[in-house]
């Protein structure tokens, strides 16, 4: 997953940032002013947005009504300020699927963000299950048959994505754009890589397969064949 936070008071986008990327996984863009925040939530693809209010170049409630005007459906969560109580109603009126008032608890934000990131893709329960896979996304636990499976951090960022998508094919660029903040160099072949390391994982030594590559699209977590598998294998 990736997120962007809008936020100028540098401390607290950093200790929002460190929070995100260590007890989540999440990749984390930091814009210090509206300007920015805005370029950013309109040319790279995010799965949360969020955004402080009083920001330089571009207040936030303006950023958030532009946005929404733009047809972008990616959740937004507002850090308001104890005085900016009131403009609650205005925010969410105007788009914003949540709030926090500062200060908040990083772990109430980080959990608020989970719950946002799950609706926005349809999965309400925190732990997605697909056959006798199990991914618990607050504790960050994978088992297969009530086997733990021990993931590398960025295997577990793949699958999470995934299964946040069950059924749908996903695109390796898609991945790439989901996984990784702006600094990062972006190789394709990494996620082969990762793709490998799951199925390893997951599936060699079960029947049901979950992990399955649709040739020139990408990848589906699914039980059973893929439809060019099941061709091939006719
Ligand atoms: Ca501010």
């Amino acid at each position: 997953m990736r997120v962007l936070l809008v936020e100028d008071e540098r401390r607290l986008a950093e200790n929002i940032a460190r929070s995100f990327r260590e007890s989540a996984g999440y990749a984390v863009d930091v814009a210090v002013d509206g300007a920015q925040g805005f370029y950013l939530a309109e040319s790279s693809a995010y799965d949360l947005i969020l955004l402080d209010l009083n920001l330089p170049k571009l207040d936030g409630h303006t950023l958030l009504v532009r946005y929404r005007q733009g047809g972008h459906a990616t959740p937004v969560l507002v850090l308001t300020a104890h005085e900016e109580k009131q403009s609650v109603i205005r925010l969410l009126n105007a788009g914003a699927d949540d709030y926090v008032a500062k200060p908040f608890d990083l772990g109430e934000l980080l959990a608020r963000a989970k719950a946002l990131i799950r609706r926005g893709t349809g999965q309400r329960a925190p732990v997605i299950s697909l056959a006798d896979l199990e991914m618990d996304t607050v504790e960050r636990i994978v088992r297969r048959g009530h086997q733990e499976i021990a993931l590398a951090p960025m295997e577990y960022r793949v699958l999470e994505y995934l299964a946040h998508r069950p059924r749908a094919v996903v695109s390796k660029t898609e991945l790439l754009e989901h996984l990784y903040d702006y600094n990062w160099e972006k190789f394709s072949n990494v996620i082969e890589v990762y793709i490998s390391g799951l199925r390893r994982k997951i599936d060699d030594s079960n029947a049901v397969k979950l992990i399955h590559t649709v040739r020139g699209h990408g990848y589906v977590l699914r039980p059973g064949a893929s439809v060019e598998e099941a061709r091939a294998a006719r």
